[in-house]
């Protein structure tokens, strides 16, 4: 189900240039770009991944992780194979990296059928890179949207400014990837560069998306205090009642650090903790580390122990205790 493509332009010879992420690439006729998800096809750009799911299951929406938007919610969740970045350490390199996994075939329709019939809350683009899937995520949220369900994306947010403009209202909610706040780290651990992943959060909150951060710690890479200062010092200015989730690293792919340090989570959670409402840590099991309490007076608003979620929340979003409402999207 190979459909044209969005965002491109032609060159001369039959080449093509990708406008759809910062790495702009320029492709010869019968060339596929490094994401794996768009090609040269006849001098012209077709979306190569378009509705071939390599993953489908109905996942807690803690899992994504999204932690302040319909706690306790199941959402379908779905991947093709794909992603612009090539991280060493990544945690899904068969589907993100591999070219040659099993797909099945799904138009938006079914896809958004299979939804309403799952009871779900409504689709998450995620496991792999959704953003170089971006047509498929496009026609799909949208029937999505006229259909009264949820479109949430878990991306790593590198992506040029225009298509983004375009697809976020869209989305009602996102998970970004903050890999590191350091743009040698971008460069050379995931061949990308950190600036356009910094946009693409201030447009998430400038446009209203629900956001949440994820930064994956790896010892010795981006785990000091001076770097994890850095990051938070950039989430505060984003918002300090922005989630950020610390996720715990395990040897992966082309990465042979040791695992994330429990005592390495705990110091990211202290030092974030004080400029930001809402730090989690995922990927562990420490108790209390998934846990929501309200700033204001400390009550407990929803536990989690794994993916078992309670909501111990009043009126949809306010604290059981003060009764303040909070930054929380509940049903
Ligand atoms: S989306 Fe893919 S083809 Fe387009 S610029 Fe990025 S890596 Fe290259």
């Amino acid at each position: 189900m190979t459909v044209e493509a969005a965002w491109w332009s032609s060159l001369r010879d039959g080449a093509v240039r990708c406008e759809l992420c910062p790495l702009g690439c320029r492709l010869n006729q019968g060339r596929e770009g490094p994401c794996g998800s768009r090609a040269n096809v006849g001098g012209r750009m077709a979306a190569t991944q378009y509705g071939r799911l390599v993953s489908a299951a109905v996942d807690p929406i803690e899992k994504k992780p999204l932690y302040h938007f319909h706690p306790g919610a199941a959402i379908l969740s779905v991947a093709a194979q794909g992603c612009n970045l090539h991280c060493r350490f990544c945690q899904n390199w068969t589907i993100s990296q591999g070219r040659d996994a099993s797909s099945s075939p799904v138009t938006p329709a079914q896809l958004v059928a299979r939804a309403r019939a799952e009871g779900s809350l409504g689709i998450a683009y995620t496991y792999s890179e959704p953003l170089v899937w971006y047509e498929f995520v496009r026609d799909t949220a949208r029937l999505a949207r006229a259909a009264g369900l949820k479109n949430v994306v878990v991306s790593n947010g590198f992506l040029n400014r225009e298509p983004l403009l375009d697809l976020l209202p869209l989305i009602d909610a996102a998970n970004v990837d903050l890999k590191a706040m350091d743009d040698d780290f971008y460069r050379k651990i995931c061949k990308a560069r950190l600036e356009p992943v910094l946009r693409t959060i201030r447009l998430c909150r400038e446009i209203g998306t629900h956001l949440e951060i994820t930064n994956l710690v790896i010892p010795g890479y981006n785990d000091d205090d001076e770097h994890l200062a850095r990051l938070v010092d950039f989430v505060a200015d984003v918002g300090r009642d922005v989630p950020l989730h610390f996720s715990a690293y395990h040897p992966a792919h082309r990465m042979d650090a040791p695992p994330t340090p429990l005592e390495t989570l705990r110091r990211a959670a202290a030092l974030a903790k004080r400029k930001l409402d809402f730090v989690y840590l995922g990927n562990v099991r420490i108790r209390g580390a998934g846990d929501t309490s309200c700033p204001h007076c400390g009550e407990l608003c929803v536990v989690r122990e794994g993916y078992a979620t309670r909501n111990l929340l009043s009126d949809g979003n306010c604290c059981p205790g003060c009764g303040r409402k909070l930054p929380l999207v509940a049903a």
